[in-house]
């Protein structure tokens, strides 16, 4: 006797509770009893060969209460995993060194980061996710970054005699300042992973963007008039930029 091949899985919708809820219908050879299966790949209905499909729909609207919860369930984590920054526990880079951390979990009501002078102490109030701890430290990453950058934008701007507006932090990956025809600055919260003498060039760099909005022999002369081994960061940052790029 010739066996009938198993019909394709095919995606399907049902509403449940007046919410339309995808799932994908198959059918395998070896299942005795419909079975729900939930992963992260998304919800589907498993029937024996040759069940008639809307044994699936009763299957699903039996257990309509447990379907919703577990989907609620689900879309809350996703949502949470997309709200982390990808910090790596073993990558943390601080200044252009590695960064020990930790988190701690302490009777307290908001999270802090503190810095021991050795290692970062994230402190999440007790039972809190990942989520807290990532927030944590992605706030006191700008705070730095933003102390460092505006330290050194007074200083060198004192010294190079000139006056830029606005000094904000992008989230940028792949540019690591501007200068804008207003003389605002922006830099990449970034900057603070980079070795400090890094950081001070693109300062220097953008600052010098405020005499010349180019990047012409007299830009050049500018900068290495205050930054002699700008050539040296400008090859760091190219040979590095993954790297600050992936975090
Ligand atoms: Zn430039």
């Amino acid at each position: 006797m010739l066996k009938r091949p198993l019909p394709e899985p095919t995606q399907r919708q049902i509403m449940l509770d007046g919410q339309p809820v995808d799932y994908v219908l198959k059918f395998s050879a070896r299942a005795k009893k419909w079975r729900i299966s939930l992963n992260d790949k998304g919800l589907s209905v498993i029937l024996p060969a040759r069940t008639k499909p809307d044994v699936a729909e009763q299957a699903l609207r039996q257990h309509t209460a447990w379907v919703l919860k577990q989907r609620q369930r689900q879309q809350k984590m996703a949502a949470l995993a997309a709200a982390q920054p990808s910090f790596a526990p073993d990558t943390l880079l601080l200044r252009g060194q590695t960064l020990p951390y930790r988190v701690l979990p302490a009777p307290i009501l908001k999270g802090a980061a503190v810095f021991d002078g050795h290692t970062l102490n994230v402190q999440v109030p007790i039972a809190a996710d990942a989520s807290v701890a990532a927030a944590v430290l992605q706030a006191w990453y700008l705070e730095q970054a933003l102390s460092d950058i505006r330290a050194g934008v007074q200083r060198r701007a004192e010294a190079m005699q000139v006056r830029p507006a606005k000094i904000s932090l992008r989230d940028q990956r792949r540019r690591w300042g501007s200068c804008s025809s207003k003389g605002n600055l922006s830099f990449s919260w970034r900057l603070i992973l980079m070795p400090p003498e890094v950081l001070d060039y693109v300062v220097v760099h953008e600052l010098a963007h405020l005499r010349h909005m180019n990047h012409s022999p007299k830009f050049w002369a500018l900068v290495s008039q205050y930054c002699p081994n700008y050539k040296q960061h400008a090859a760091w940052l190219k040979a590095n930029q993954g790297l600050i790029a992936s975090v």
